[in-house]
């Protein structure tokens, strides 16, 4: 599982190590988000409402799920264990707060914290994409600070300043511990 704060490049990463092991297969999130554009519902998320996400965690539905910059995030305990059945290797794309939940039950998963160069850098690439207002970059900037600061809590820690070695450096932990090749 990858867990980054948001700027870190950790979409591209991702991108990239699943285009070098089509074997992996990519763990689908449930979202109270509204899609981006662009975004596929089955593909990218599954984009569901409040009422459903809450039912969904008085029925334990959900192996961890978290609120990351005001929506709800959550990993579905049948999607994974299903993939996990069909002999299939994983890669989860969530927040600490989830991974710390996962990395405190036995799914015995390889955690991997993603870092940018900087705050700096992590500023300046949240300003450029031009997605967010200044007061969700605020909020993420906040919230990114505190995520750095669990970084010890991962198997490995990445920074991403070069983004060829970031890839490299990323795909050789998938080659070593992909459970299923
Ligand atoms: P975004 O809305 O930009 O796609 O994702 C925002 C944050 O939510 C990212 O840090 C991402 O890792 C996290 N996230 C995505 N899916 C999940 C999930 O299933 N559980 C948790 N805890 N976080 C998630």
């Amino acid at each position: 599982m990858i867990s980054a704060p948001s700027g870190a490049g950790k979409t591209t990463l991702i991108g990239q190590v699943l285009k070098q092991f089509p074997q992996l297969a990519y763990s689908i999130s449930h979202t109270t988000r509204k899609p981006r554009k662009g975004e596929i519902h089955g593909r990218d998320y599954f984009f569901i409402d409040e009422q459903e996400f809450n039912a969904r965690i008085a029925q334990d539905l959900w192996i961890e799920w978290a609120q990351v910059h005001g929506n709800f995030y959550g990993t579905s305990r049948e999607f994974v264990s299903e993939k996990l059945k069909n002999g299939e290797n994983l890669l989860l794309d969530i927040d600490v707060q989830g991974a710390k939940q996962i990395m405190n039950s036995k799914l015995g998963l390889v955690s991997i914290f993603i870092l940018p160069p900087s705050i700096t850098v992590l500023l300046q690439r949240l300003e450029s994409r031009g997605t967010d207002s200044p007061t969700v970059i605020a909020r993420r900037m906040e919230n990114a600070r505190w995520e750095m600061d669990q970084q010890e809590a991962y198997d490995h820690v990445i920074v991403n300043d070069d983004i060829d070695q970031a890839i490299n450096d990323l795909c050789s932990i998938f080659e070593t511990k992909m459970r299923f090749l």
